[in-house]
């Protein structure tokens, strides 16, 4: 999950100021966390709250409340603000960036994610964003971390891995993962739909030679930069691990309460 708030950051500035290179500061020092890294927290929170349907809607509303101006989407904003309990068809990529901690919770004993996996993917999605492609982008993501997880500690081949993944996501989920990067940067723009921005982090990550380089590529694409650089960073994560530099420097730009879900998470639930 740290993945995930290390993209956020560092796409924060580039957002609303899109750069389409790969040749940038990776952290600078108006950079910020903001709503990804605010719900991917709220989703380990509700984990280790016990998983269930309660414990996502009060979690994603807590924090989303402690931080009112992480910049969420109108709808989005609107639930956590009112007391609506009831999901709102939403296929917003904010179910793709928040997911991630439920794909670390099992051990990772074969390729495929686990249904108790699954299960958290898929409910920490439908709180809210319960709409077909809502649901995919969050179950494309927290498998491409699971097989990664699973793959790369048992195989040194990254270029078999990757084709593993690309094979099975389009197979399972029919993204279409066939464009390169540089075939889909000219023309991609800010997009905030699951569907046009899961596919796109996926391929920035199957391009990556490690971590750094692959949330280079996720920002050099453009678009929703912050959610799509902690999609392709979550999955990144599980490839590669993050350098210990990139994890000191991204717990900088947090707060107390979040790095404490974090130390919490890592010290309780995470398995390596
Ligand atoms: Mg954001």
């Amino acid at each position: 999950m740290l993945g995930a708030i290390v993209g956020d950051v560092v796409g924060s500035v580039y957002e609303w100021n899109n750069i389409k290179t790969k040749d940038f500061p990776l952290f600078r020092d108006d950079c910020f966390f903001t709503d990804d890294t605010v719900m991917t927290c709220a989703v380990a929170e509700a984990i280790m709250n016990g998983g269930q349907k309660d414990d996502f809607i009060d979690a994603m509303k807590k924090y989303g409340r402690m931080y009112p101006n992480a910049d969420y989407g109108a709808r989005f904003n609107r639930w956590l603000m009112t007391d609506n309990r009831e999901p709102y068809n939403s296929f917003g990529n904010g179910s793709a960036m928040r997911v991630s901690p439920c794909a670390w919770v099992m051990e990772a004993t074969t390729g495929e994610l686990p249904s108790e996996g699954k299960r958290l993917a898929q409910l920490s999605s439908e709180v809210t964003h319960n709409h077909p492609e809502g649901v995919k982008g969050a179950m494309a993501t927290a498998d491409a971390i699971f097989m990664c997880r699973y793959f790369f500690d048992r195989n040194d081949n990254p270029a078999e891995i990757k084709r593993r993944v690309k094979e099975h996501i389009e197979k399972e989920y029919g993204y279409d993962l066939s464009k390169t990067l540089d075939e889909i940067r000219p023309t991609y723009r800010f997009n905030e739909t699951c569907q046009d921005t899961v596919p796109q982090a996926i391929v920035a990550f199957l391009e990556s030679t490690d971590f750094e380089d692959a949330i280079r590529n996720a920002i050099s694409l453009g678009g929703d930069s912050d959610t799509l650089a902690a999609i392709t960073g979550s999955i990144a994560e599980a490839a590669y691990g993050i350098p210990e530099w990139i994890q000191d420097k991204a717990y900088s730009y947090l707060d107390e309460p979040l790095k404490d879900v974090l130390r919490r998470w890592e010290e309780t639930v995470v398995i390596k």
